[in-house]
């Protein structure tokens, strides 16, 4: 194991003193907290299925989930209603559009395709079993803390600034609303999904996360059973489709890992069995993926030979 791990510890320098500085990409400007963070700041952190963790750059630093979440409330909804009301109510395909699209929605009678689209998102949200706003919006941040193995929490500020910006997420509430695919009230499926992609998490626990999907939804630092193994299956085929925004066949083609990237500049990647990767630097593509993130993740996988699609 020891030898194992100095080949993941030199992958990881590697692909980190190469990219961390890469120029390059924007943050995200549409919520104004996010404009707002350093672009200089990089970091990336491995956890593998036995516990260990490895990291490297500002690994303290704490960003915002973002569309990361959606991954979070997904395994939930697995939990809660099963792959198959997960598939015949939200979707199981990539949307092959944009992940605020409403034009997708119109193209497939407002079935949302992929819980990794904000409309599929709102939807997965509303389906969870909860009594109340505040139940959901429970429900929801104790399971990114149960998936991360450390206390997280909302951050006010982050939140003030995309509950005040999210019009176009609201539209598409309603539109799935209309169309019978939102199954609580739009506005708190609308404000509890705002809310979970408002926390903040670092590289050690966004991998932690990763981490539990590779273990089979054992959380392998606090050695808890957070998720059912059989619906991890799920939870990285949606992950492949959409979880890499209009990238996500691009990234299937080069890397050939389940991922999702948020816009806060977080990517997590999950190597089935073996150990959860975590990349974080706020400069974006066009697609909205970190720019430092994707180069980071595919050196250090690429260098270990991880690829799902690889005999190995
Ligand atoms: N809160 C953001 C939104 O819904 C998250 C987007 C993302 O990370 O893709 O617009």
């Amino acid at each position: 194991m020891t030898m194992i791990l100095n080949n993941v510890q030199d992958a990881l320098v590697n692909a980190y003193s190469q990219f961390s500085l890469l120029e390059g990409g924007e943050n995200a400007n549409y919520i104004p907290y996010l404009a707002s963070i350093p672009n200089n700041v990089s970091s990336m952190a491995i956890v593998t299925v036995d516990g260990d963790i490895l990291s490297q750059g500002d690994s303290d630093f704490r960003f915002a989930l973002e569309s990361i979440s959606k991954v979070c409330s997904l395994a939930l909804a697995l939990e809660d209603v099963g792959p198959a009301e997960v598939q015949n109510k939200i979707g199981a395909d990539p949307t092959g559009l944009p992940f605020n699209s409403v034009i997708a929605l119109e193209l497939h009678n407002g079935k949302p395709l992929s819980p990794l689209v904000n409309a599929g998102a709102m939807s997965t949200v509303s389906l969870l079993k909860a009594s109340s706003s505040e139940h959901r919006w429970e429900r929801i941040l104790d399971i990114q803390q149960q998936l991360a193995g450390a206390p997280i929490s909302l951050c006010e500020e982050l939140n003030h600034s995309e509950q005040t910006t999210n019009f176009h997420n609201r539209a598409i509430a309603w539109l799935l609303y209309s169309a019978d695919a939102m199954y609580c009230d739009p506005m708190e499926a609308c404000d509890v999904y705002t809310r979970q992609c408002s926390t903040l998490v670092n590289t050690v626990e966004l991998a932690t996360m990763a981490a539990t999907f590779a273990a089979g939804g054992i959380n392998p630092i606090t050695q808890k059973k957070v998720l059912t193994t059989e619906n991890i299956p799920f939870l990285l085929a949606e992950m492949t489709m959409e979880g890499m925004y209009g990238s996500s066949g691009d990234w299937a083609y080069t890397v050939g890992l389940p991922a999702k990237s948020g816009v806060g500049g977080g990517i997590l990647t999950v190597v089935p069995g073996v150990m959860g990767i975590a990349a974080f630097s706020p400069p974006l593509d066009a697609m909205g993926n970190s720019v430092r993130g994707q180069k980071m993740t595919a050196s250090f996988t690429q260098q270990l030979g991880y690829n799902l699609y690889k005999n190995r």
